[in-house]
C-alpha cells in the first residue's frame, strides 16, 4: 500500500467491467473511492440491458486480477468451464478441439450483468466504494481532476473534485475526449466490415442442453461465422458474426425465407438448435466491432484510462475483458512501487500499451483465421503439430494461442515468442517435406530402375 495516498479521493467514471473491479483496488490502496455510472444499478435493473455481448469467455488474465483481490473462487462459483471448442463445418460435421494440453487450459463463461453485480457488491460491501447510478459524466477539467456529472433523471449538473479520476468509460469514453482534447494526442478508431447479433441456444424441450455444454462452439466460415458461449442454465448465448452490407450480409437478412436460407447454407445444424432464429434475428440489433488505439492515456497525476476507454479490440481473442481487467491489477501495481503518482501512471501506460497494442492486431488476425482457415486441414495440422511440440516439450514450446489465453506473459512477448516457434516449425516442415521429396524421387528412382530392368 502506498501510505501517501491514503484518504485521496478518486472518482471512477464507469461500473463496467474494468470500472468495477478498478474501483476495488483502488480502495485497497487507501483512496476513498467514487464511482459514477450512467446506467441503473446492474443488482436491480433487468438483465441485458447493456446492450453488448451477454456473455464472456474469462481466461487466465482476468482470473489472476479476480484472484488477487479474492474474488476469483465467486465467479467461477457462477460460470461454466470452456474446455475447448467445439467446431461445426459447413456440411454439419462436428469436431472437437481442446483449448490447451494441460488440465487447467480452460476458459470460463460468464455472464457480463452477473460479473459486473457481483463486483459492484464487492466494491460497496468489502471495500467500501460508493456507486452513483444513473448519473453520467458531462465535463471533465483535467488539471484539477474535477467532473461534471448529470443525472439521468434530469436536474442541474453537479461538480465533484478528486484528487484522480479513472476513465473506465468504453470505446465511446468521454473522459478520453477531455483528457486528449487540444493535446497531441493519437487517436484511430478502426471498423470492422462485419457486425454481430446476439441469438440463443435455448435448453432442449427436456430440460438439457442442446449440444454439449462445456465447451465454445464455433461455425467458421467465409462469408459468416457464429461462436456460442455456455450459460449455467444449460442455454447457449451465440454471436453471428457477418458483413454489414454486400450480398451476403445483415443486409440480406431481412425475410424468413432469407433467414433460413442462409442458415441452411451457412450453419447446416444449427436450425434445429435455434427455435426462435426467425424472431430473433429480426429483432435484436447489429452491433459494431472496433478497435481503438490512443496515447496519452494519462494527464500528470490527475487522470488516466482504462480498459476499452484506453484500447478496445475486436472480440476474436476473448481478451476485451481480460486485458482490460489486468489493466486493474498492472494499474494498482504502479501505485504500490511509485510514491509520485505521476510517475506511477506513466509508468502504467508504459508497461500497458505495447501490448495491448499487440492485442488489437493479434485479435484482428484471429478474426481472419476463424474466417478463413481454422477449418482447412493446412490449419487444423499447424494447431496439430503446435500442441503435439508442446505436449513434448512444455516448457520449451508453448503455442500462441495458449500464451494469450492461458498464461499471463504479456501480449508482445507472446508474439514475438510464437514467431520463434513458427520460423522453427516452418522450417521443420520444410526439411520434412524435403526428405518426403527426397524419399519419394528414391521410390519412384527405384520403381524406374526395376521397371527397364523387367524390360
Ligand atoms: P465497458 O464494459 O464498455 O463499460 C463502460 C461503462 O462506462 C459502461 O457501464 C457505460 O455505461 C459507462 N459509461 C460510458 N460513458 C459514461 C459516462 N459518460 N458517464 C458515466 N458512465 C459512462 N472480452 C473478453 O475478455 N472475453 C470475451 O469473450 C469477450 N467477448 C466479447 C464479445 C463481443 C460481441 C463484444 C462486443 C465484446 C467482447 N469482449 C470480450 C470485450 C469486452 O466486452 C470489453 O472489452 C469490456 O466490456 C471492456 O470493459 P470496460 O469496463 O472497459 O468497458
Amino acid at each position: 500500500q502506498n501510505p501517501f495516498s491514503r484518504q485521496e479521493r478518486v472518482v471512477v467514471i464507469g461500473a463496467g467491467l474494468s470500472g468495477s473491479l478498478a474501483a476495488v483496488y483502488l480502495a485497497r490502496h487507501g483512496y476513498l473511492v467514487d464511482v459514477y455510472e450512467r446506467r441503473p444499478d446492474p443488482r436491480t435493473a433487468p438483465a441485458g440491458l447493456g446492450g453488448r455481448s451477454i456473455n464472456l469467455g474469462l481466461s487466465a488474465r482476468g482470473m489472476r486480477a479476480l484472484d488477487e483481490v479474492g474474488l476469483l473462487a465467486d465467479v467461477l462459483k457462477r460460470s461454466v468451464p470452456m474446455r475447448g471448442r467445439v467446431v461445426h463445418s459447413p456440411d454439419g460435421a462436428v469436431r472437437f478441439q481442446p483449448y490447451g494440453v494441460r488440465e487447467h487450459e480452460i476458459l470460463h463463461s460468464v455472464l457480463r450483468d452477473e460479473l459486473i453485480a457481483l463486483l459492484v457488491d464487492a466494491a460497496e460491501t468489502s471495500a467500501g466504494v460508493r456507486f452513483h447510478f444513473g448519473w453520467r459524466l458531462n465535463r471533465l477539467d483535467r488539471d484539477t481532476a474535477t467532473v461534471e456529472v448529470l443525472s439521468e433523471a434530469g436536474g442541474d449538473p453537479v461538480e465533484v473534485g478528486a484528487d484522480l479520476v479513472v476513465g473506465a468509460d468504453g470505446i465511446h469514453s468521454v473522459v478520453r475526449q477531455h483528457l486528449q482534447r487540444g493535446l497531441r494526442a493519437d487517436y484511430s478508431q478502426e471498423f470492422l466490415e462485419w457486425g454481430y447479433k446476439e441469438l440463443t441456444i435455448p435448453v432442449g424441450d427436456d430440460g438439457e442442453p442442446r449440444v454439449r455444454l462445456e465447451a465454445l462452439h464455433v461455425w467458421p466460415g467465409e462469408s459468416a461465422m457464429m461462436v456460442a458461449h455456455p450459460n449455467v442454465d444449460g442455454s447457449l448465448t451465440c454471436s453471428l458474426f457477418m458483413p454489414h452490407e454486400g450480398p451476403v450480409s445483415f443486409a440480406t437478412l431481412d425475410t424468413p425465407e432469407a433467414v433460413l436460407g442462409f442458415f441452411r447454407a451457412n450453419f447446416a445444424d444449427a436450425e434445429e438448435l435455434m427455435p426462435n432464429l426467425v424472431e430473433e434475428i429480426a429483432g435484436h440489433p447489429v452491433g459494431h466491432l472496433v478497435t481503438v488505439r490512443t496515447a496519452p492515456w494519462r494527464h500528470g497525476d490527475r487522470v488516466v484510462l482504462i480498459g476499452d476507454a484506453a484500447h478496445a479490440v475486436v472480440p476474436f481473442y476473448g481478451q476485451g475483458m481480460n486485458s482490460a481487467f489486468e489493466d486493474c491489477l498492472v494499474l494498482s501495481d504502479c501505485l504500490a512501487r511509485h510514491t509520485d503518482r505521476a510517475a506511477a501512471l506513466a509508468a502504467f501506460e508504459a508497461a500497458r500499451k505495447p501490448h495491448t497494442d499487440v492485442l488489437a492486431d493479434l485479435s484482428i488476425a484471429n478474426f481472419v483465421d476463424l474466417r478463413d482457415r481454422v477449418h482447412k486441414p493446412g490449419y487444423t495440422a499447424h494447431a496439430v503439430a503446435d500442441r503435439l511440440l508442446s505436449r513434448l516439450m512444455p516448457d520449451r514450446w508453448t503455442p500462441l494461442y495458449t500464451m494469450v489465453a492461458h498464461t499471463t506473459t504479456p501480449y508482445a512477448d507472446a508474439l514475438a515468442r510464437a514467431k520463434r516457434q513458427d520460423r522453427i516449425l516452418r522450417g521443420a516442415t520444410a526439411a520434412a517435406g524435403a526428405l518426403a521429396a527426397l524419399g519419394a524421387v528414391t521410390t519412384i528412382g527405384a520403381a524406374l530402375r526395376r521397371r527397364s530392368r523387367g524390360r
